[in-house]
């Protein structure tokens, strides 16, 4: 493999970065779908278990295109290294697993992705690991739960659903002075909008089934953090227990990339227009976007992000009946809990994503029945408002 220079810039990396060329020289990244690997020798086999030379050895460890896939990822992310998993929670799952221990202790901010909220609460729980819930966007609240020794920190920035903006440099000072890593979902953002890495973070944790794929095929996550830690801690982790990914999934996510940046900034300055949109209209309580001026943390967000992301999130007068009403008049808009996609999707997450964490914990998350939640696409913006007019009208 010839490395690419990985001072190139961004939008260059995303098209040509971990490129693994075969002796055949195809241009377009090949797909390896293999499960296992076959050696010259006995010796050779011996050698590659004993780490004596490098060759891969099963797909369970490793394959070339889920190679390229992590290579590429790390370079973008400007991670030392990446390991790619089946989907974003087999990613979230095996950072955080292959970390802790009985005994340990985590705090998290309480905006996490339905999921990632149950391994705190309740998994982690089950196997002897203390867990604490703060409110991510109150410093205070962070200050003195890592005034007590502390093993992880995990948080999402902005959350989901309510585009909470946790302070990732404070966070970080206050996690690393308490003897913690700390581990930042960083879906919302995407890798081209904000850097956890530069921000103090350890760790950063995708789905790659949302922007990075971005087109609603294949589900995908990956892992990125220092060397060390991913061949010490997470490899043998995902290595005797299986979280890996295809190798057809990693290919399409390879193609993915390579239009990340022209998707994620066509969606952001949509959904920031979408958001202009919809504060204007008397039947909106309040929108939610990181970089609007009502944001009550834009400052926060301009500094920790270069773009607010593809997501608004808005409310509704009249609660879940008129929440509904609006959904279902839509017509290019789809009702998906999916977000991501080049398809516009709207979410009711008081009664989908967020249902099963309870009433009183959605009311501490400010998770009204009248909040919806759109991921906004690639459609022309115009088309998108006159959808969500006709669904206020329908209100
Ligand atoms: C979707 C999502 C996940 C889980 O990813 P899957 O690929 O669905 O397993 C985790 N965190 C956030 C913020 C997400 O949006």
């Amino acid at each position: 493999m010839n490395p690419i220079n990985p001072t190139y810039r961004t939008a260059t990396l995303l098209v040509q970065g971990g490129i693994d060329r075969s002796p055949h020289g195809e241009t377009a990244e090949a797909l390896y779908l293999t499960s296992g690997f076959v050696y010259d020798s006995a010796e050779q086999a011996e050698a590659t278990f004993k780490n004596e030379v490098t060759h891969y050895q099963y797909s369970r460890f490793g394959n070339p295109t889920v190679s390229m896939l992590e290579n590429r990822l790390a370079l973008i992310e400007g991670a030392e290294a990446c390991r790619a998993t089946a989907t974003g929670m087999a990613a979230v799952h095996s950072a955080l697993l292959s970390h802790l221990k009985s005994g340990d202790r985590v705090v998290a901010s309480r905006a996490l992705f339905g999921s990632c909220h149950w391994i705190v609460s309740t998994l982690l729980p089950r196997y002897g690991v203390i867990t604490e819930f703060v409110d991510g966007a109150d410093l205070a609240q962070w200050q003195a739960a890592l005034s007590t020794p502390c093993n992880l920190v995990l948080l999402e920035s902005p959350s989901n659903p309510m585009l909470e903006i946790v302070d990732l440099r404070a966070v970080a000072t206050l996690a690393h002075a308490a003897g913690a890593i700390v581990v930042v979902d960083n879906v919302f953002a995407t890798p081209l909008h904000q850097k956890p890495l530069e921000l103090g973070a350890d760790v950063v944790v995708y789905s790659c089934t949302k922007h990075i794929d971005g087109q609603g095929r294949v589900l995908g996550g990956a892992v990125l953090g220092r060397q060390k830690w991913v061949d010490d801690v997470l490899q043998p982790f995902i290595r005797n227990t299986g979280p890996s990914i295809s190798a057809f999934n990693a290919w399409l996510l390879l193609k993915g990339l390579e239009t990340l940046a022209l998707r994620v900034d066509a969606g952001c300055r949509n959904a920031e227009q979408v958001a202009g949109f919809l504060a204007a209209q008397p039947d909106i309580a309040r929108v939610w976007y990181p970089t609007r001026a009502d944001h009550p943390q834009r400052d926060l967000a301009m500094s920790q992000m270069t773009a607010g992301g593809t997501l608004v999130t808005f409310e509704v007068k009249g609660g879940k009946e008129a929440a509904f009403r609006m959904m279902n008049a839509f017509r290019l808009i789809k009702v998906s809990n999916n977000l991501g996609d080049s398809k516009s999707l709207a979410t009711h997450p008081a009664t989908t994503t967020h249902m099963r964490i309870g009433a009183e914990e959605r009311a501490k998350l400010g998770i009204t029945d009248g909040v919806i939640r759109l991921s906004v696409g690639l459609e022309d913006v115009r088309d998108v408002q006159d959808d969500l007019a006709a669904g206020l009208a329908a209100i």
